[in-house]
């Protein structure tokens, strides 16, 4: 086990109202009353736009609220139905899921995702920037080279290193029940560390998660590779329970 910080976020996607408080609640109470049992973890929830303000008015001790995704435009303009960065900052948010697979298939490319982060990063907001490859461009062996490109036309050298977190989901695992398997996994978080160290000139590497089809039974498997830091969690994190047996069986 290691005493290095673990990050458990949670994307609640299109899911959640008012009386989720309750779910929120719980995962707060078991951080607190584990605070010394399991090893130091941070604990995200990006919920829906709709909850923010009202999450993060709670000042949960345990909980850092997140949005999961924005415009990319920095201002206020004509885009019916759209937020931008400034103005989750406003509602609450520390942290922005940013190149989630969902959003980029509804239109989000490596160009735009660059004017987001940008953007983001202006409101001083903390960013999951997430990578990954489909099912057919890892059968047709090209998971790095999408993954490279996903990261250099979307990182930009001057932007803060230590304000951006990596989360590696392979699309073909996100809701399929389906995971890497540990050497894969190995490999992908070397090179992605390889590549970032290789584009920020620095020895840091940067705080890097596994997200996909994450849950209370497989999540010791991960425990095997010290490069990750962490886990997005989707599904799996719109309950209480679910998600808090994930941080304990992490620890077992
Ligand atoms: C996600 O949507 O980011 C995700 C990891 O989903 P799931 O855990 O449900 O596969």
């Amino acid at each position: 086990m290691t005493n290095k910080l673990k990050y458990f976020v949670g994307n609640w996607k299109m899911f959640g109202d008012f009386s989720s408080l309750k779910i929120i609640n719980s995962i707060n109470k078991f951080c607190q009353t584990h605070k010394k049992t399991f090893n130091k973890k941070k604990v995200i929830l990006c919920v829906p736009n709709t909850l923010i303000e009202f999450f993060s008015k709670k000042n949960f001790k345990h909980i850092s609220i997140g949005a999961q995704n924005c415009h990319h435009e920095q201002n206020y303009g004509s885009y019916t139905g759209s937020v931008n960065a400034l103005m989750l900052k406003k509602v609450g948010a520390e942290y922005i899921i940013l190149g989630h697979s969902e959003n980029r298939s509804d239109g989000d490319n490596n160009k735009i995702l660059k004017k987001k982060i940008e953007s983001a990063l202006n409101q001083k907001l903390k960013i999951i920037f997430c990578i990954g490859e489909t099912l057919l461009e890892k059968r047709k062996g090209k998971t790095f080279s999408v993954i490279k490109k996903q990261l250099s036309d979307s990182l930009n050298k001057s932007h803060e290193l230590n304000k951006i977190i990596i989360a590696y989901e392979p699309i073909w695992s996100i809701g399929t029940g389906k995971i890497p398997n540990i050497s894969y996994l190995k490999k992908i978080f070397k090179f992605i560390k390889y590549e970032f160290v290789k584009k920020y000139k620095t020895r840091k590497s940067p705080i890097m998660l596994y997200g996909g089809s994450v849950n209370a039974s497989n999540i010791a498997n991960f425990s095997l590779i010290s490069n990750i830091d962490g886990f997005l969690i989707g599904a799996a994190s719109q309950s209480s329970k679910k998600f808090i047996d994930i941080i304990k069986n992490y620890y077992k």
